[in-house]
């Protein structure tokens, strides 16, 4: 089942009747997602992200828009009623019930049509459980359990009752380095086997890349950009974008285009055909870089370091607006580096110019 969110707005009023700022948490975002899909939903902190998944769950009302399920507008339908499963960052597991009856715990709640018999339940439970791999543990206490099993369950529960959404809000944030990985693969895993509609929300560009049908890039509660996360990484909409994904980050330059062409410093290091004259921010991708003894872009060594297949260089230059520049290359190439200063020339597709003022993409008309 599809998701639609339609010119959803959420303000929040001031605390402070005096100064009387509100804070304007989302807005006015519009956006679908597609059935059985998974959608990452990105952003540093306070761009809005929970605010909106807590608005698609009906824990919070929207201030405007509206939220479709399918074709049904849910937007004033309680959250029970929505059909949605909620996981939390803090698993939020009862610690003194066991996994089977933190699982059967909204199964017995379930009243009307709905209500299922005794027989039925524990065959639930046992099914999402299997599905998750925590069947073994069905009769311990989550203080009995690691924080990626208790993840789990907390994961098994939001799926006993079938729901038609599945929303989860940094799910990953309380696990050590390898159970992120490890969770955030048996999200993906337990998701395309379910073909529950999934948004997924995480600050950490890394992971919802790594695991999502399309990731939706959030700011100050405005949409930036959605897409594929490959695409979005290959085709940033604006210099927030560009900055947000990748590790290591994009390399952003002071640049300015001449008559066609893009100088960093005094050099021109790029056609830029169909672009007018004026000062730019160059967004250059730490993969963009190939050294190149009569490149145009000279640097100022400061560290070689290797990282297994690849070489990482870490130099500067007084065009760069961040004191580091990393730029990774095949470490078959390192040879080539001696001296203190490096050359580069440059993958035109790897360059990205972006506008000195509004930050928006610029697009020459053509890259050769
Ligand atoms: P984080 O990653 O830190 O959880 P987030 O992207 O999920 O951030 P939200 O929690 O949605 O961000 O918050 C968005 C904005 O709304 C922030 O500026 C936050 O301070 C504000 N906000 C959230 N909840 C409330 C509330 N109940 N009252 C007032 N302001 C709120």
């Amino acid at each position: 089942m599809h998701i639609e969110l339609r010119n959803l707005t959420k303000i929040f009023p001031s605390r402070n009747k005096k100064s009387g700022e509100e804070v304007i948490a989302v807005n006015d975002f519009s956006f679908t997602i597609p059935d059985g899909q998974l959608i990452g939903l990105l952003g540093p902190s306070g761009c809005g992200k929970s605010t909106t998944l807590y608005m698609i769950s009906g824990l919070q009302k929207p201030s405007g828009g509206q939220i479709f399920f399918g074709d049904e507008d849910v937007t004033e339908v309680a959250p029970e009623d929505r059909g949605i499963g909620l996981v939390f960052q803090n698993y939020a597991l009862y610690p003194h019930l066991t996994v089977k009856q933190n699982i059967l715990f909204p199964l017995q709640n379930l009243r009307g049509k709905d209500k299922m018999t005794k027989e039925a339940m524990i065959e639930r439970a046992y099914q999402v459980a299997k599905l998750v791999q925590i069947d073994e543990l069905m009769d311990r206490k989550p203080s009995e359990l690691s924080g990626g099993q208790q993840q789990r369950v907390a994961i098994a529960r939001a799926l006993a009752k079938m729901p038609r959404v599945l929303l989860l809000d940094e799910p990953l944030s309380n696990l050590d380095a390898r159970l992120r990985l490890q969770t955030r693969e048996e999200i993906r895993r337990i998701q395309k086997e379910t073909g529950i509609t999934t948004v997924f929300v995480t600050h950490d560009q890394e992971e919802a890349m790594s695991i999502s049908d399309m990731i939706v890039v959030m700011k100050l509660g405005v949409l930036q950009q959605i897409g594929k996360p490959q695409e979005v990484y290959n085709d940033p909409a604006n210099l927030f974008v560009a900055k947000f994904l990748g590790t290591p980050p994009i390399n952003i330059f002071k640049g300015t285009v001449r008559g066609g062409k893009l100088f960093i410093g005094e050099s021109a290091v790029l056609d830029v055909p169909g672009v007018a004259d004026q000062d730019v921010h160059v967004g250059i991708r730490p993969e963009g870089f190939v050294l190149d003894a009569n490149g145009p872009l000279t640097c100022q060594l400061s560290n070689v370091e290797v990282m297994g297949r690849d070489v990482s260089i870490v130099c500067s230059s007084e065009a760069s607006e961040n004191p580091i520049i990393r730029a990774i290359i095949d470490a078959d190439d390192r040879l080539a580096i001696s001296g203190n200063t490096v050359a580069f020339s440059l993958k035109p597709h790897k360059v990205f110019l972006f506008g000195a003022q509004d930050e928006k993409r610029i697009r020459p008309s053509e890259v050769k």
